[in-house]
């Protein structure tokens, strides 16, 4: 099906029905070679050049209208969340009222627990990965010392079995149901950080309900990456941050997503500002708090524009390539051929440990050097002078995660070359 030279992956992007969107995006130089090979798309997404524009249109409404800008205009300041928290439900697989565009992950995170971590004596524990993102892990330990528990037995983990590197979906399940009575809340990425791994949310959300637990995702890698079905797979709520595969920029106004069944429960505490405060009386400057009917009622403050305005520019590029739909058509096509250029130059000398089965893996391939005397940090450091820009995370993992927006097949047969040269 595939073939080895690079004509070949050149007739790749001849058909590649995204390929003109590489265009959109801003590739910095390479600090060494003429074509730089942009595979961090996993930790920070390229700028899309209709996001600068974005940003420069609300300077020069600054500019030009002061604060009428939060009325006046298009996209009023007051209500330039709306227009991307419905972008971005699509993307995520959400009804429109069911996710808001607010602050950024952890504190997402922490907003969210303080709704759906509600410990009891008897139900206090909390179910992470034993490899959890440590931002993850500090607000879950955080949540749980607030509420007066001991981190030692009321944080819990799954855990990949010795010698593995990646979570058995069937332990996952087994995890929750072996702490089943006393979990009050089950906290997974959608997509682990290290491995690239998708784990299994439908099941998880399942399985999370069985024992009477709420289900929460972190999204992160997830998010523009993989298809979810948030509302369909009954998630009680997730977060994710923008600037990974959704390509806002640094520190990126974030996103969340409440389920439908929850907007409506007077029961269900919540940290209330006036941004979550029903808009038609909002300027009435009253103090009693009418919440917002949809996921809007979490946000506290007024949102930071500049933060948002990238992704005016780059949410558009995800309706404009057709959805996620798409986008991983073109994603699990460059998986395959990743795994052919690997297997056929590669082998004995490179591993994978993110799940080679499409269903359990996204862009990212996270790579161990095994090749007898040869350092997989010396050759990560090599892969950075020959242009590639892909991350390593200890102890002995580089991560490279073609992006279907703006990486091609050219791209990846290039990658596949230079580790290769790397490696002799
Ligand atoms: C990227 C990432 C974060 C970063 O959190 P911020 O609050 O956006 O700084 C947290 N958790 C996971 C799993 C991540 O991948």
């Amino acid at each position: 099906m595939f073939e080895p030279g690079v004509d070949f992956a050149r007739s790749l992007d001849v058909a590649d029905p995204l390929a003109h969107l590489r265009d959109r995006f801003a590739f910095p130089p390479s600090r060494h070679r003429d074509e730089v090979t942009y595979f961090v798309g996993n930790s920070l997404g390229l700028q899309p050049h209709a996001s600068r524009d974005a940003v420069v249109a609300e300077l020069d409404k600054w500019a030009e209208r002061g604060v009428r800008g939060h009325f006046e205009s298009d996209r009023p300041w007051m209500s330039y969340d709306e227009s991307l928290a419905r972008a971005m439900a699509r993307i995520v697989g959400a009804r429109p009222e069911e996710v808001v565009v607010m602050n950024s992950l952890t504190v997402n995170l922490h907003l969210m627990m303080v709704s759906f971590y509600r410990p009891t004596a008897e139900r206090c524990k909390i179910l992470v990965e034993d490899h959890a993102f440590p931002s993850d892990h500090f607000a879950v330990e955080s949540q749980i010392r607030m509420h007066g528990f001991d981190p030692a037995t009321a944080l819990v983990t799954v855990d990949p079995r010795d010698g593995e590197e990646t979570l058995r979906r069937d332990d996952i399940v087994a995890a929750i149901h072996e702490h089943g009575p006393d979990l009050a809340l089950v906290l997974l990425p959608g997509v682990q950080y290290y491995t690239g791994q998708v784990l299994p949310m439908p099941q998880i959300v399942t399985a999370a309900h069985e024992v009477g637990a709420m289900a929460g995702l972190d999204l992160a890698h997830a998010a523009g990456n993989v298809e979810m079905a948030l509302h369909d797979w009954d998630v009680d709520f997730a977060a994710w941050c923008t600037y990974k595969y959704l390509n806002g920029g640094p520190g990126s106004t974030g996103g969340a997503f409440v389920h439908q069944r929850h907007l409506h429960d007077p029961s269900l505490p919540r940290l209330h500002g006036w941004w979550g405060h029903d808009k038609a009386t909002r300027f009435e400057m009253k103090n009693e708090f009418i919440p917002i009917p949809t996921a809007e009622a979490w946000h506290i403050s007024n949102g930071s524009v500049f933060a948002m305005a990238p992704l005016v520019g780059s949410l558009a590029l995800f309706d404009e390539a057709g959805g996620m739909g798409p986008i991983r058509a073109k994603s699990e096509q460059m998986s395959r051929y990743m795994d052919y250029l690997l297997d056929a130059q590669l082998a004995g000398k490179v591993e994978s440990i993110t799940p080679r089965d499409l269903d359990q893996r996204g862009c990212q391939l996270s790579l161990k050097v095994v090749a007898a005397g040869v350092d997989g940090q010396a050759v990560f450091g090599r892969l950075q002078d020959a242009g590639v820009e892909c991350d390593w995370r200890f102890p002995n993992v580089i991560r490279v995660a073609p992006a279907p927006l703006y990486n091609s097949f050219e791209d990846i047969h290039r990658f596949v070359q230079i580790l290769a040269e790397s490696l002799s």
